[in-house]
């Protein structure tokens, strides 16, 4: 009755069969972590606010596609010198706290 062989979970996370564990995934099944002082999302490195971004945009051009203009339009990410944390920003140029992509 062993009709599949998935590998031994690292941390033997229910209802996920599979070995290595989507990104997206990780990210949705994350609590959110809101920044004090912004009362924005936090994301703990460069890698995680990447992959929100990624998300971000993805929302925003499916909305497009369906003929609605979302207002999200964060384009970049950025260390907050607050809570040392990242977050997203709609901000087009390079300019404040010493953003970096
Ligand atoms: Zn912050």
């Amino acid at each position: 009755m062993n009709t599949h062989s998935a590998g031994r979970a690292p941390r033997g996370r229910k209802g996920n069969n599979r070995p290595q564990v989507n990104r997206r995934a990780r990210l949705r099944g994350r609590r959110a972590d809101i920044c004090p002082v912004t009362g924005k999302v936090r994301w703990r490195d460069h890698e995680e606010a990447i992959q929100a971004l990624h998300v971000a945009m993805n929302a925003k051009a499916t909305a497009r596609s369906y003929g609605v203009e979302s207002r999200r339009n964060e384009c970049r990410v950025y260390v907050c010198p607050a809570c040392r944390g990242w977050h997203l920003t709609s901000w087009m140029t390079a300019s404040g706290f010493g953003l970096t992509t």
